[in-house]
């Protein structure tokens, strides 16, 4: 992951982006309390909270697709096998019921009103249409009114808006949405390339195609000069 502000930062691995002015001292003060058990959600990944998910009945499916398709599911190497996709549905579709713009509620006060970018945020989801995974990577940027967020968040929030059965074009504007009105962020720019399995497993079958999708709002939907600078940032190769 890339993290970029269009000053220097002091430190990459804080919280938040620095100034380009000295902050008073108590600008980079919390506005909010942290979500409390919330923060635990994704922390461990391989536990994730998925309560919602019912596994034996998934466990039911699976069995029924593999008798399905000619295969015997008592033979021993499929024994575990619907336990354990099931298993893995919990995990790939634990942000279904949940709020992932939560992790943007703790803020910072900062007197930066220039672009923040986080770029190359990896992320895997699961296509809708097929439940083949996409996989590939978001970038995020906004203008900050006044208060910034820690940077890993934005990577929390792709994380979990990821887990959910999935088009790509409905990831990057939710993404770009919660970012919008958690912030009031006067610009967000949200870009995802992802390969999706679905066209290269099957179908047309075209390994290393790329697809990608764009969100602007604000300022870098309004002003073709403010969205033309945070693309090249986007796409600027890394020295
Ligand atoms: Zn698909």
């Amino acid at each position: 992951m890339i993290t970029e502000t269009l000053k220097p930062t002091a430190d990459p691995s804080v919280s938040n982006p620095t100034t380009s002015k000295p902050s008073n001292g108590s600008a980079a003060r919390a506005t909010s309390q942290p979500s409390g058990s919330d923060e635990s959600f994704f922390v461990d990944r391989n536990e994730p909270v998925a309560k919602h998910v019912d596994l034996p009945r998934i466990e039911a499916a699976v069995r029924s697709i593999l008798a399905a398709v000619g295969e015997d599911p008592d033979r021993d190497g499929l024994l575990e096998t619907p336990a354990r996709v099931a298993r893995m549905y919990a995990e790939m579709f634990a942000g279904l019921k949940s709020d992932p713009g939560r992790h943007l509620s703790k803020v910072f006060a900062e007197n930066y009103d220039e672009i923040v970018l986080v770029r190359d945020i990896s992320f895997c989801s699961m296509c809708e249409h097929h439940l083949l995974p996409f996989t590939g990577k978001a970038h995020i940027a906004y203008l900050p009114s006044g208060k910034v967020v820690g940077l890993s968040k934005l990577a929390r929030v792709v994380e979990e808006v990821a887990r959910r059965p999935q088009v790509q074009e409905r990831l990057t504007q939710t993404v770009a949405d919660m970012v919008e009105d958690r912030l009031s962020a006067r610009g967000v720019a949200v870009v995802c390339e992802s390969t999706h399995s679905c066209m290269t497993m099957r179908g047309v079958r075209k390994p290393g195609s790329l697809c990608l999708t764009s969100a602007m709002r604000g300022v870098f939907r309004k002003d073709p000069m403010s969205r033309a600078e945070v693309l090249e940032l986007i796409n600027r190769q890394p020295s």
